[in-house]
């Protein structure tokens, strides 16, 4: 049985140049798998999940040996950490090594959804010639809104800032003394919840998921929103109703959407339905954070830290 063991996606070079000489499983199905993945974690040292597999209780019975996790990216929603603490498992996350991908996700979106234009090609190969449907909006002169002024608000306000667009954020847990209020690009104005929500064209959200921030964005909160706002979800699924948001686009109230999070992830075909004929809307299957580059360097850092681990350097 291997020491490292590896049950979701992770960049292959990184695994043979960092991890090399280490006995390592990895085996990017075993997620799917669950009884093998039990099996293949009895005498593993470490184990390298993405955000897809549970480290639940019941998985961590199974891995006696166990010293670390490692966490191909940011949320630790998917690990029970009050055990992992009392069994003294490290848990090291990829902290920061994928926040570039987000917030080029969350700009693009924002982009694409406020201008409306990019959906018309069969108009136009139909000499349809739809200049007048496909006239959208401009992100200068917006306003950003970001619940969660963290790492990724942080760096997503600074590129919609750089667009023309005013950055508020909601973060109780940042005081108002707090030098993050002033960035170097510019000042940021906190706001509370609702007038976040009132004031905002484009609302993003940089939560983790915790009791405080489950169905946070519930049907309330989006009836607060200004008539045609665009609603990213980046975050997790659980923070926001799912069903609410599909309601708001397709009445109008929204007028736009990207989720790359869901309640249930992957999304069922039964549960998509609820999606059926919203307008403007953006689905990605928990993507948001991966690309080419975000998954090598993501890779890297838990790769090393693992390695630094085992070797005993912590
Ligand atoms: P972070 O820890 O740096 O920032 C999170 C911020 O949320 C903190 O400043 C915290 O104070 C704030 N917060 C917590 N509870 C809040 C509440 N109730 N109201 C308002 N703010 C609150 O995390 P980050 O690196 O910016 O990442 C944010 C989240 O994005 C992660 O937890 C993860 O779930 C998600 N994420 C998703 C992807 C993806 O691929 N879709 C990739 C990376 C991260």
């Amino acid at each position: 049985m291997a020491a490292i063991v590896i049950c979701e996606f992770m960049d292959e070079d990184v695994i043979k140049r960092v991890l090399v000489g280490y006995d390592l499983l990895y085996n990017p199905t075993l997620v799917d798998r669950r009884a093998d993945l039990h099996a293949a974690i009895s005498d593993a040292r470490a184990l390298i999940v993405r955000n897809r597999t549970q480290v639940n209780v019941e998985l961590l019975a199974r891995a006696p040996m166990l010293q670390a996790v490692g966490r191909l990216g940011v949320g630790l929603d998917n690990i029970d950490m009050a055990t992992c603490k009392a069994r003294g498992i490290a848990v090291y996350p990829a902290t920061g090594a994928n926040d570039a991908a987000v917030v080029e996700y969350v700009i693009g979106a924002t982009l694409t959804l406020l201008r409306g234009t990019f959906g018309g090609i069969d108009a136009v190969m139909s000499s349809e010639w739809p200049r007048m449907k496909l006239i959208g909006r401009e992100v200068g002169g917006k306003r950003l809104g970001l619940i969660g002024f963290g790492s990724i608000g942080r760096k997503t306000g600074g590129v919609a800032a750089a667009l023309g667009m005013t950055v508020y954020a909601h973060d109780p847990y940042i005081a108002p003394s707090d030098t993050a209020w002033s960035m170097p690009w510019g000042n940021v104005t906190p706001l509370d919840f609702n007038a976040l929500l009132r004031e905002s064209d484009v609302v993003s959200l940089h939560v983790p998921l915790t009791d405080t921030t489950r169905n946070m964005l519930d049907r309330a909160a989006i009836a607060l929103m200004k008539r045609g706002a665009i609603l990213i979800n980046t975050a997790r699924g659980g923070v926001l109703d799912e069903t609410a948001v599909a309601d708001a686009l397709r009445s109008g109230t929204l007028g736009g959407a990207a989720l790359d999070v869901f309640e249930q992830e992957p999304l069922t075909k039964e549960r998509a339905q609820i999606f059926g004929g919203c307008p403007n809307l953006i689905l990605t299957p928990h993507i948001a954070g991966v690309t080419l580059e975000a998954n090598a360097r993501v890779s890297t850092m838990v790769a090393e830290k693992i390695r630094d681990h085992l070797a005993g350097g912590r």
